[in-house]
């Protein structure tokens, strides 16, 4: 049998692990701190633990360690970009911005995307694998080591479908969240989906304060489903059904992304059919005036339609923000630096 990533275990399944070492069950206690709270990447620095206790921990397991392969940093508003690499040499990517409520990562929840919406760089080479806890949750320890800031708030809208690798990224949530961990409150976590359906239900029922973000980017099932292989499985009456139980269940108001693309989804009868969509509900729309990427002949809207649109939705009550575009200098939306990693051209 291989060595156990001891990071990947929630405080009660390491519990379980230290006792099956037959050590003292308080003892884990003292180990999650040491991996999730201080951020230690090796047990020789658990200091408080007993010499024979980290020789059998690092005989039978390993924490799991990411390296950083590359760092951009915007020289507009200061966004650092990272390049990741996992134990098995996959890469992923992290965004740490800054707020003036402080530090935001965005983080991947699996290598590529099976989901293939048209505009978005992250699926353009297909899926890989799910990430787990630790390679999430490891993804803020990494990037707090190498920048020495303090992390406040996680966005699950990196590369990958955090509903599509629902069992880790639930058990990712808990570890950030975890009072002997990073402590980040689940208010402070927001996790964005294309719409995968059974799921939007599961997580209403987790008792999870997180923030929920839906990639919705279209008014009709027609339009949606010629940007989003995900609207032929699940149309946008079952999508909006989900979200009306989410809200219903857990009193959270739900975010609806909207990309703008030129000549396709921005135009004033859109902006209507969207607040016939959503009128009544609990929502706030997040704007994002498309990135262009390779491979995609989609164009960002310009400039007049994107204040157009916003005006409309908010002259008819419903909240609506333009995403900051930050990082624009530098490859900030999602997949495009792991794709010149594959590339070959990092
Ligand atoms: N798979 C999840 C989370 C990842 S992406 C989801 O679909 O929600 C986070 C957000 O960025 C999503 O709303 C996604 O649709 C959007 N996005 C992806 N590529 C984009 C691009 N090129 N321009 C603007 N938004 C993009």
């Amino acid at each position: 049998m291989g060595r156990v990533n001891i990071s990947n275990l929630t405080l009660e399944e390491l519990e379980k692990y230290i006792e099956d070492l037959s050590e003292k069950k308080f003892h884990a206690k003292q180990i999650f701190k040491w991996i999730h709270k201080i951020g230690v990447v090796s047990f020789q620095d658990m200091t408080d633990i007993s010499k024979s206790l980290r020789e059998k921990l690092e005989e039978n397991s390993y924490i799991n360690n990411l390296e950083i392969i590359e760092c951009q940093t915007s020289k507009k508003d200061g966004t650092m970009k990272f390049l990741i690499k996992l134990q098995d040499g996959n890469a992923i990517e992290s965004v740490l911005m800054e707020y003036h409520h402080g530090y935001t990562i965005c983080v991947s929840s699996q290598v590529g995307c099976k989901m293939g919406c048209k505009f978005c760089a992250s699926t353009k080479e297909g899926y890989v694998r799910n990430l787990d806890a630790s390679e999430i949750e490891g993804q803020l320890q990494t990037v707090q080591r190498y920048t020495g800031k303090k992390i406040s708030n996680v966005v699950y809208m990196g590369i990958g479908e955090p509903l599509d690798n629902y069992d880790n990224v639930i058990k990712s949530i808990k570890i950030i969240n975890h009072a002997q961990g990073l402590n980040i409150g689940a208010r402070h976590i927001s996790l964005s989906t294309c719409g995968v359906v059974p799921n939007i239900y599961r997580l209403a029922k987790e008792n999870i304060q997180a923030t929920l973000s839906i990639s919705l980017h279209a008014t009709s099932n027609e339009k949606r489903r010629k940007i989003m292989p995900i609207a032929n499985r699940y149309s946008i009456e079952e999508l909006l059904q989900a979200c009306n139980e989410y809200i219903k269940i857990t009193g959270r108001r739900i975010s609806f992304e909207y990309a703008l693309i030129l000549g396709e989804n921005d135009s004033y009868e859109d902006a209507m059919a969207l607040v016939k969509l959503l009128r009544g509900m609990i929502a706030h729309v997040n704007l994002i005036p498309v990135n262009e990427i390779k491979d995609s002949n989609y164009k960002k809207s310009k400039e007049e339609s994107v204040e157009r649109f916003m005006n409309t939705l908010n002259s008819c009550g419903i909240v609506t923000t333009v995403r900051r575009e930050l990082g624009s200098d530098i490859d900030a939306a999602c997949g495009q630096l792991r794709k010149k990693y594959l590339e070959n051209k990092i």
